[in-house]
Order: C-alpha cells, then structure tokens, then sequence
C-alpha cells in the first residue's frame, strides 16, 4: 500500500442491495455481454461508470444557429433534416466524396466528406434529424466539410430550439457507434438506468462542504447532468461534479505533500554562518527585494525540522541561481553537503563555472560530475563526495539517478529549466535521501507556469515567486523578419559587434538524434565563420561535441573572444554572458513558445538594449504565426507561459507522458480555476483538521478515496 494512505483507511464494502452502482453494467436491460464490451472500451464497466460518463456538450436554443444566420468561417452547429444524400464522383480525378444536404425551416446546408464514403451512404436516412457541428465554408452554398455528427430522435428535433429543450450530446467512438451508441443511443439508454440506479448513488462529498459551498447533492447534479431541467440548473450540476473531481485529485495532492518525508526528519539548519555572509558580501550586485523575500521564505523552512519542498518559479534572467547558492551556503555553514542538479551537461559545467566564480576565494570544495567524465575522474570524486571532502556538488539529473552516494547531504537543488512531471520529480528526490534523513529540497524553473496548472502540477509545493527582474535592465526588442530580408539581420548584427557587443545564432535542433537538423547548424556555421563573417570570430555549440569543446565554446564566447556563438538549443538554457545582446533564431516557426521564451532570455543581461530576431522560414502554420506574434508582443514569462498553454492545451502543454496531470473526466484544469481554489481549499482543511478521516461525516470520503480515485490519479502513487 502506498505510503500516503492513513493504514487504518481500508475496510470491507458490502453490496447492499441488487440495486448496486457497482454492479456490471452488462446486466442492464438492452445491454448484454457484447454492447458491454463496448462500453468497456470507453472505460464505463459498472453502471456508476455510465451514470458517470457526462456528455461532451449541449445543444440549447443558444448553442444552435439556423442556416440564414450562418457565418462563413466560423464555428456553428446546425440542427436540420436530411433532404438527400449521395455520392459524387469528382470530375478531375478518381476520389469521391458524400454529400449531405440538411435542411431546417430557414435553408439548406451541405455537409461533406471525402473519408468514409461508403460507410457514411449507410449511415444516414433521408428525413432523420442531425445535429452537425463544424466550420463553415462556401462552396455553392453553405457547406461544412468533415462536420461531428449527432442524430436526434423524432421527439427531439428541430422543434426544441421552440421548446427550450437542452439536449447532451456524449462522447463516442467508431466502437461505440457500431453498437449503436451515438449520442442519441447514450441518451436512450441513459434515461431508464438513471431512473433505476440514481437512489442508489451515494454521496461523495461531506454534508458540510455541499453546504459551506453551495453545491447540489451528487444525485440531483448526476440528474441534471445527463437531464437538465435549464441553463441554471445544468450549471449548478456541473460545478458540483466538477468540485467533486478536484476535490479529489486536491486530496492527494493534499496527503502528498503532508507525508513528504514523513517517515524521515529534516535538518534543523540553525545558523546563517561565515560562508553564507562572504558570499553575499562579495555579490557584485544587490539583491533585489523579491530575491530577499524568497530567501526569507527558503530559511525558514530550513530552520524547522520539517523538510522542505519548495518549488521557486521566476522568469528566465529573474536571478534564481545566486538564491539557490546562497540557501546551499547555509547547509555548508551548518555542517552539510548541498548539490544542484541540472538537466542537461551544458547546464551542468554552466552552474558549475557560475558557482566556482562566485565562490572564488572561499573554503569551499566543488565538485563536478557529469556522463562524459572518464571512468576514473568520476570514481575519484564520487569518492571525494562520499567522504565529505567534497562540498557543493554540480551534476547531471541522469548521473545522480546512477550513482552518487553522499556522506552527509543535506540540501537539494533541482534545477529544472524544462517542465518536468511530478514524477520524474519524485524519482530526483528519492535519489537525494539518505539513511535516516531527508534534505531540503528546492526545484527551481525558468518556466513560469499559469498559476492554474500551478496548483495541480506544483500542488505538493510550497512555491515562491521572484516576481522581479533585477532593475536597470531594459526591454528586450523583439522583431521578426523573412528569409528574404536576412541580409539586412546580418547588417544589422555586424553593427552591434562593431559597437562591441556579442551575438547567438541559433538553428533549430529540437531533437538531438535529428541528423538532418544538427547538419543545417553546421551549415549554417560553415556559411557564416566563412563567408557572411569571415571577418569576425564565429564560434560552434551544439550538444553533440565533446565536452570539453562545448565547454571550451562556451568559455571563449564569455570571455569575449567570439564576436558570434552559432548554436543549436543547447544554449537555451543557463548560459550567461551579459555582453551578448542580439538573439537570431532561424527557423522560428520550429520552436515552441516557451523555447522562444528561453533563448531570448540568453540575451538582455546587461544594461545594453538587447535584441531579439526571429527569422521566419516559408512553411508558416497558423500556430507558428501565433506563436510569433505572441513573443513580439510580450516579455512576460508568465503571459508567454499562459498563451502556449492556451495554444497547445494542458496535454502537450506538459508532455503527456511525462506530466502527471490526471485526466479528468469533467473539469477543466485551465477554465476552471475558482472552482479548484474553492475545492483545494476544502481538501487541505479536510487533511488538516481530520488527517485520518475518522469524524463520521467524513466517511464518504474515506470510501470514495478509497475505492474510486487512489489508483487513477497515478501522481500520488509515489513517494
Ligand atoms: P535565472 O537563472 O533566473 O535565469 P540567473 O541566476 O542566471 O537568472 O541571473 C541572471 C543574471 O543576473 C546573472 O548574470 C546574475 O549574475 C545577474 N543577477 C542576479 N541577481 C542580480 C541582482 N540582484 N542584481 C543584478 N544582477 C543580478
Ligand atoms: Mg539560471
């Protein structure tokens, strides 16, 4: 059992009566075993699954547009009946499409596919009633091409849009419809085991927080949900469901975060010692307010002996690893080892040069480890570390995972950059224990994250915020340019190099294992080192050199010998060189928001204007332009972060696989964030007050939690 779970929590369910949610839904009337197969595919096997399994929308006198009204270019769903179908064989080539003409009382509407023909001649009758939805073009007429089809039966057709009826349309799948379960074969079938189940479902949710809240009863919201009465009370049945799942998925994130290191103690950093003052001391700059505060908040976790886990979130540039240096200085004062871990080398031997150079002087051992040190260097300083000669230790994600072993660590630094997952996360703080002790952790990123992905991805955290940038720093300038006017980019970088300054190019490589990428940055670099530049110095990095070239890269382009870094991505992150003040990006179009976001960040570190290029290829996607304009518009991590979550949507927003979001059945981690404050809130007052949810009005929750969502939300599942 997972280790999260109260041990006493597990007790015995009994069927009380034949008229059991949890009874397979097979034996539903109309069903059987082969329909139930298909149900299954879609994840309902019980007949809780069913009364559970929420439309996807509603059609409602709102929602629908008669046909004179239809705009060319927008979205629109029509209601009407077939007046005739057919194939039409195209007169310039082999391909066939269906065409469809729907009419309602106002005109008519063709609707067009040119996949699934011989399929779809079946699946419709002249004189049925549909529900289509789709994008409206002209082409001899309204027409929408590849609409989403929904068939309506005869009492509810296009007369409702008189009667104010709201109609749910539910999610299918080409299983699904083939046993008849379209949305108008879910609403069938919905109705009688509604009627038959619904006294059975029992509440979820305490009886104190529907009332502090102001939600229905589950058995009126599930009602309501599949049948609503009006625009109002379908609303209120979905903020209760949708309170119900977050309520949920808070919980655990809720328990997560109380039994962090609940069966190990944290250090008691007592005191702000010697090393800590020197180097703040020898800062060549102020702290600005916002780093102090998020020190303030660092330190006070590190005097108690509950170990933290804090996560610091500030915009690339906002001066996050000089905090992270000094929280580590204070487990060196204290008698502790600390270590930072980056996720890639670059990033690596970047921290581990910044940190030498800001400890320069001072007492203290830094180490370095990395997959591409000799066998022998490594052991020598995996030993180094194990005996406690080694101080502060710089590394890799990948090589703490393998093989260090620490002699007394007491502070952790997980330098992110990139989201990361609740799950890979936990496998880096796993790693970082030792025998009898949990060090602090801190998880920094450079990615700012909506404050309503924060809540769920970062749910377990503390989280601080510098909200700052260092003063006197000015607006980076941000301009697109064509391919075509590329010689004009080129003229306008030499005059910056010849006022001093230093400039990235960089090609996008997205993929280090893509040949055909890594070969446009050498080309790049080839026509540029010879022939555009062949006056000025153009340096090479990419991640597939050594690494003591890259480093060596890396180090002539700080020291200023390079008037020009050609690079692939790997610069996104972590490299500091406040001379540089242009960024050209070719190939813009390739790069994600937050890429864009980051590389532009390389640039804008000194008191010089800074500039930002993006060069835009021929094949120009919708988003890409998008994308494009976003980044000319602001600088704000936070808005750039917003709008590609916007863009993209939650799933790739992340990467699936790696996110560890929860799939959510009925909220909307982005559109429903009032509704996810109000239910983390609830949750972690639960968790507080009654840990082992004893108190008997909290009985329906130890049961659901139980039974229902301790296995589908995979993210607590650790620790
Ligand atoms: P981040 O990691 O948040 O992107 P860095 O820690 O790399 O930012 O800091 C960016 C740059 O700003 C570095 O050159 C750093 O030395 C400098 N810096 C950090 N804090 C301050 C400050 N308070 N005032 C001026 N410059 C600062
Ligand atoms: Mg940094």
């Amino acid at each position: 059992m997972p280790a999260f779970v109260p041990s006493n929590l597990i007790f015995p369910v009994m069927n009380r009566n034949t008229k059991n949610p949890d009874s397979s839904i097979k034996y539903v009337k109309t069903i059987g075993e082969k329909r139930a197969q298909a149900l299954s595919s879609a994840g309902v096997n019980s007949v809780g699954d069913l009364l559970r399994y929420y439309p996807r929308r509603y059609l409602d006198r709102t929602t629908v547009t008669p046909i004179c009204k239809l705009r060319i270019g927008e979205d629109a769903t029509v209601i009407g009946r077939v007046e005739n179908m057919g194939i039409v064989k195209s007169r310039k080539n082999w391909n066939s499409r269906f065409r469809l003409i729907l009419a309602d009382e106002t005109g008519a509407l063709s609707c067009v596919w040119f996949k699934g023909v011989r399929f779809l001649e079946k699946a419709f009758k002249v004189g049925e009633t549909l529900a289509v939805f789709g994008k409206v073009t002209f082409f001899e007429g309204f027409q929408i091409t590849h609409p989403e089809i929904d068939r309506l039966s005869d009492e509810e057709d296009g007369n409702f849009v008189h009667t104010g009826r709201i109609i749910p349309l539910y999610p299918s799948s080409q299983t699904l419809r083939e046993f008849h379960f379209d949305s108008r074969g879910f609403r069938r079938l919905m109705k009688p085991v509604l009627d038959e189940f619904l006294g059975s479902m029992d509440e979820t949710l305490p009886p104190y927080v529907l009332r502090e809240r102001g939600l229905i009863p589950l058995q009126e919201a599930l009602r309501q949900i599949h049948f609503p009465d009006d625009e109002k009370r379908l609303a209120a049945a979905q903020r209760r469901l949708k309170f119900e799942e977050l309520f949920y998925l808070q919980l655990m994130l809720a328990y997560r975060k109380m039994t962090f290191g609940i069966e190990k103690h944290g250090v008691v950093f007592e005191k702000v010692g010697p090393l800590t003052s020197a180097l703040i001391e020898s800062l060549p700059f102020e702290l600005t307010d916002a780093q102090k505060k998020v020190i303030r908040e660092i330190r006070k976790d590190m005097k108690s002996g509950r170990p933290m886990n804090r996560l610091v979130q500030g915009d690339v540039g906002s001066g996050k690893t000089v905090v992270a240096l000094i929280c580590m200085m204070i487990a060196l004062d204290n008698g502790y080892q600390a270590t930072i871990m980056a996720p890639t080398e670059i990033l690596a031997e970047q921290h581990y040069l910044t940190i030498s150079e800001y400890l320069f002087g001072q007492n203290v051992k830094v180490g370095l480890i990395t997959g591409s040190q000799t066998k022998k260097d490594r052991d020598r300083i995996l030993e180094s570390i194990r005996s406690c000669e080694t101080d502060l230790v710089v590394g890799t994600h990948a090589v703490f995972q393998k093989m260090v072993e620490f002699g007394k660590l007491g502070f952790v630094v997980i330098d992110e950059q990139h989201r990361f997952g609740v799950l890979q996360r936990a496998e880096l703080i796993k790693k970082g224990r030792s025998r009898d002790l949990q060090p602090d952790v801190l998880v920094m990123t450079a990615t700012p994250i909506p404050r309503t992905l924060a809540l769920t991805v970062y749910g377990d955290l503390d989280v601080s915020v510098i909200d700052r940038l260092p003063s006197g720093r000015k607006k980076i300038v941000t301009r697109s340019a064509s391919e075509k006017a590329i010689g004009g980019v080129y003229d306008f970088v030499r005059g910056e190099i010849a006022k001093g300054r230093q400039i990235y190019i960089v090609y996008p490589l997205i993929d280090e294992t893509e040949k055909s990428d890594l070969k446009a940055a050498i080309v790049g670099f080839e026509k540029l080192s010879k022939k555009v530049f062949s006056d000025l110095a153009v340096g090479l990095l990419h991640g597939k050199m050594k690494s003591d070239e890259k480093e060596q890269a890396i180090r002539s382009f700080k020291k200023g010998e390079l008037d020009i870094l050609v690079s692939t991505t790997v610069v996104e992150v972590g490299v500091d060189v406040p001379n540089a003040t242009v960024m050209v990006i070719e190939h813009a179009e390739r790069f994600g928001l937050t890429q864009l976001h980051q590389l532009r960040g390389r640039v804008g570190r000194g008191a010089e204007q800074a500039f930002c290029i993006l060069v835009k290829g021929k094949k120009l996607t919708d988003e890409a332009v998008e994308r494009i304009r976003v980044m000319e518009a602001t600088t704000d991590g936070f808005k750039i972060a917003e709008e590609d979550l916007r863009i993209r949507g939650p799933g790739d927003f992340f990467g699936t696989r790696q996110s560890g979001l929860p799939d959510l059945k009925i909220a909307n981690i982005l559109f429903d964030y009032e509704i996810l404050r109000e239910a983390r809130r609830a949750a972690f007052n639960l968790v507080r007050l009654d840990p082992q949810l004893r108190a008997p009005e909290n009985k329906a929750v130890r049961k659901n939690f139980i039974d229902k969502y301790k296995n589908r939300f995979s993210l607590v599942n650790i620790g």
